[in-house]
């Protein structure tokens, strides 16, 4: 049992005390789990103590009404208990089985789908976007929801290659997983911040601007107390919008969304690999993002009509070849996909030269 700690009121609640009976009882001594069926795994402990796990797709940014709804279901299914995944979804642990088909037909008559684990379509993790983001070269939840809507099917099945990840970031920081993902979109800027001279003068710290730029971009322009950027050195990346707010990097119409393939954070049958890219650019188009949502769907049909059974994205391609990919997702190769972006020997693609 860990140890316990002060209670303070500062941070969340101590975890260990939100935890089920069940666990509690059998902490350390879970033996093995397996699926029972698409959406329900069951984990037994030593003592043979079954506790089995619901888990249904939340739609990720949660209205209190949904919480509300949640919190009745576990009240009335699961002892009050509860919990969130990294890619947002809601599980529902039960220790009796007789519990688990009427607590699923309440989630689907809700329109929570019951699935997401086994050889299926994860939850897509995404970023925070247009609802609280400053940097954003695109909206998270708004494109997520259009994907997630196109490929609802794949999450409530087991039969898929492999797991299939899809995970989303609306600029180049990146807070989401995209940079080791089986299929990840990230929003990218094209354009040079636009400059409020008046804004820059009144309202932000020139050094402080300057500073901030990380390929020296920046320099001062005295006339109009304000600054200037040099369009061949900047990388758009929005650090400058970051600390002045009148240095604009949005740009509705140049803005656009990158598509990458290939990564994965797991150990099982090969290493770890980071995502290449697949797709340089597509439009952002809100509300539903069409193009992205038939850029996505393509890549995943081709990998699921063509994958050995237990490949994941990634490692199909290495086994066809990133050249076949190409051919099979009807994909120009262009100088974006160049990957030759090694610290050790500068190259084009380190340079601020490269551009999308
Ligand atoms: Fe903000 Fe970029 Fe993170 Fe999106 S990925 S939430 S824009 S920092
Ligand atoms: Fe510099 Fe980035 Fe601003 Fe361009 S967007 S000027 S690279 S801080």
């Amino acid at each position: 049992v860990p140890v316990k700690k002060p209670k303070t009121d500062i941070g969340p609640p101590y975890y260990y005390d939100m935890l089920p009976e069940i666990i509690k009882e059998n902490y350390g001594k879970w033996k093995y789990h397996e699926k029972i069926k698409p959406g329900v795994l069951k984990h037994v402990s030593e003592n043979g103590a079954e506790l089995y796990t619901v888990r249904a797709g939340s739609p990720r940014l949660l209205s209190i009404v949904t919480i509300r709804e949640y919190a009745d279901l576990a009240d009335k299914y699961s002892g009050g208990h509860l919990r969130f995944t990294s890619r947002h979804n809601v599980e529902f642990l039960l220790s009796d089985p007789a519990n688990i088909e009427p607590l699923i037909a309440e989630l689907e008559a809700k329109g929570y789908p019951v699935g997401g684990t086994g050889d299926c379509l994860n939850n897509i993790i995404h970023t925070q976007g247009w609802i609280h983001c400053h940097s954003a070269a695109t909206d998270a939840s708004g494109p997520v929801k259009a994907v997630m809507d196109d490929l609802f099917e794949y999450f409530k099945k087991d039969d898929l290659p492999a797991k299939l990840k899809i995970s989303m970031a609306c600029c180049l920081n990146m807070c989401g997983a995209v940079h080791c993902s089986d299929i990840a979109f990230v929003g990218i800027h094209r354009t040079v911040p636009t400059i409020d001279d008046a804004g820059v003068a009144k309202g932000c710290e020139i050094p402080n601007v300057i500073a901030s730029c990380p390929t020296g971009a920046i320099r001062p322009n005295p006339k109009a107390k304000s600054v200037m950027v040099n369009e061949e050195k900047c990388m758009y990346c929005g650090n400058c919008y970051t600390v002045c707010p009148s240095m604009k990097i949005m740009d509705p119409v140049n803005d656009g969304v990158a598509i990458f393939v290939g990564g994965k954070v797991s150990n099982a049958r090969s290493g770890p690999a980071f995502s290449r890219l697949a797709i340089p650019w597509v439009p952002n188009t809100p509300p539903r993002w069409d193009e992205l949502v038939v850029a996505i769907r393509n890549l995943v049909e081709i990998w699921v009509k063509d994958a050995r059974k237990g490949e994941r994205y990634g490692e199909w391609i290495e086994r066809i070849g990133w050249e076949k990919f190409f051919e099979m997702a009807n994909l120009p190769f262009t100088d974006k996909h160049i990957d030759d972006f090694i610290f050790s020997v500068p190259t084009f693609r380190t340079t601020t030269n490269f551009k999308y």
